[in-house]
């Protein structure tokens, strides 16, 4: 059986949950990226401009105070609105104002310097070259630094613009987020989207294979090539079609050595009655011998098989195309019994052989084509009668059996040979050629009677031991299709 993990279904179903965990990580991956790479931008933007307000307002402050007298309270407050740390020097460089020391300065309002500050060790020294001037009325009064935080981490912020201008400047825009977003969920679409394209090629590039051998296969038969197989690898649908192609063409190629078989067969059987024929004939136009009564018999004999041969061979192919007509009547089984030993006991007395029958009365009718069951169990008779010793005795019986309605015609011949049982029912088998020949068996009479059996919807049957007599019957449903 086809393991469910191996099947085209499964593995389809997988290779596109494949590409939609793939295309939405991918979408989702680079998006997020993208918008986060967007929003440090936008931040370490507003920061900058944020930084140049801070300036700006520090520049105003000296001009205000023409001095930088009360700058580390000014600074404190504007540390704690802004969320930045500031710190200021004087001309001197000398750090004047530091927001992070501004707890340690709650109580204190003197103009003490940072470099007087006890905190100063608390602070990793600040690069000069980041600060940056504050210039009045043209002339440099001091330089400032302002800090942003990232990640825990004091980061510090180059103002945008040291110009007034710079305080018109709007902050920048979210909607530039959204654009980027947008940009970036169609290229991680169209990159999912190949990728996709890429797997499922990749993915049914061997089912593809499969099915191009189906059909190379499937050509080279109907180009008369009967050897012609598909090579099945896998364990899926495909392998399984390639099975069943596989299987049909085994019954193509098995049908038609069959066809080659009948036809030397039947030519075979043609054979021995003409080459009889011909011989009398030709004794008797060489003189040899007299056209008398017996010689004209023999003719007339074989030509009676010969007409029996073709007779049966047209039924036989008729019932084997599925062309006979059926004309199916309610049918008693006891009347065809009665008619078929009827038709028989001259010939079984000519034998001195006795008919017996045994049928139940209370059997239903049947649907059957009456003729068709009738030559079915003639048949039967006719062998049992020809391999039945004077003093025997056939016995024709009709019975209810497991559901259905038996016929059975039991004889006290010879019987079967164990291995000729399973053959008997073949076309033109005989188990004596020459005796059942010469007896006027044809090697169709079971053949046929199987198939009338089998268009009934019945089965045909034998039981048979070499030396105690054999029975040959068969069953037919109570209500066939
Ligand atoms: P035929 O018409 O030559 O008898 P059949 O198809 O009817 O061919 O039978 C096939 C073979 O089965 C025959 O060769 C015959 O030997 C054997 N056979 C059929 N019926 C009996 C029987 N009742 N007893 C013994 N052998 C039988």
């Amino acid at each position: 059986m086809r393991n469910w993990r191996f099947g085209l279904q499964f593995r389809l179903a997988l290779g596109f949950a494949v590409i939609l965990a793939l295309s939405t990580g991918a979408v989702a991956l680079f998006t997020g990226y993208v918008a986060e790479r967007r929003v440090s931008q936008v931040q370490s933007e507003q920061d900058r401009v944020r930084a140049n307000r801070i300036f700006v307002a520090l520049a105003e402050f000296y001009d205000s105070n023409t001095g930088w007298p009360g700058v580390q309270s000014f600074v404190d407050r504007a540390s704690f609105q802004s969320e930045r740390e500031i710190v200021v020097r004087d001309a001197n460089e000398n750090v004047i104002a530091d927001s992070r020391n501004r707890h340690f300065r709650h109580d204190d309002r003197s103009q003490r310097t940072f470099s007087d500050h006890d905190s100063d060790a608390h602070h990793p020294p600040l690069p000069p070259t980041l600060f940056t001037r504050i210039d009045s009325g043209g002339a440099p009064v001091g330089s400032a630094l302002v800090l942003s935080r990232k990640h825990g981490k004091p980061i510090p912020v180059i103002p945008l613009d040291q110009t007034t201008a710079g305080l018109e400047q709007v902050e920048p825009s979210l909607s530039r987020l959204a654009g980027a977003v947008r940009k970036s969920l169609i290229l991680a679409g169209i990159g999912a989207g190949a990728v996709g394209i890429l797997l499922v090629l990749l993915l049914s590039r061997r089912a593809l294979r499969s099915v191009g051998n189906l059909t190379a296969a499937a050509r080279s038969l109907g180009a008369g090539d009967l050897s012609s197989r598909a090579k099945v690898t896998g364990n899926d649908e495909i392998a399984e079609l390639g099975q069943a192609f596989n299987s049909m063409a085994d019954a193509l190629e098995d049908s038609e050595r069959q066809r080659h078989a009948m036809v030397s067969d039947v030519a075979h059987e043609l054979r021995t009655p003409l080459a009889n024929i011909q011989g009398h004939v030709e004794a008797m136009q060489d003189g040899l011998l007299e056209p008398d009564a017996t010689a004209l018999g023999t003719i007339h004999q074989q030509a009676l098989y010969l007409n029996r041969l073709v007779e049966d061979l047209r039924l036989l192919s008729a019932t084997e195309a599925r062309e006979l007509r059926l004309e199916l009547e309610p049918t008693s089984v006891a009347d065809i019994i009665e008619r078929v030993t009827d038709s028989f006991r001259p010939r079984a007395e000519a034998v001195s052989v006795v008919l017996d029958t045994a049928t139940d009365a209370r059997l239903p009718l049947l649907r059957l084509d009456r003729l068709r069951i009738e030559q079915a169990v003639g048949n039967l008779v006719d062998n049992a009668i020809r391999h039945t010793p004077p003093g025997g005795t056939v016995t024709l019986s009709a019975f209810r059996h497991s559901g259905r309605v038996r016929v059975q015609v039991a004889d006290t011949g010879g019987g079967v040979p164990a291995d000729a049982l399973p053959h008997v029912f073949d076309r033109l088998y005989r188990v004596d050629p020459s005796r059942d020949r010469a007896t006027g068996g044809t090697g169709l009479g079971l053949t046929i009677a199987r198939q009338l059996v089998e268009v009934h919807g019945g089965t045909i049957w034998v039981e048979s031991e070499e030396g105690s007599g054999s029975r040959f019957g068969f069953d037919l449903p109570v209500s066939p299709n």
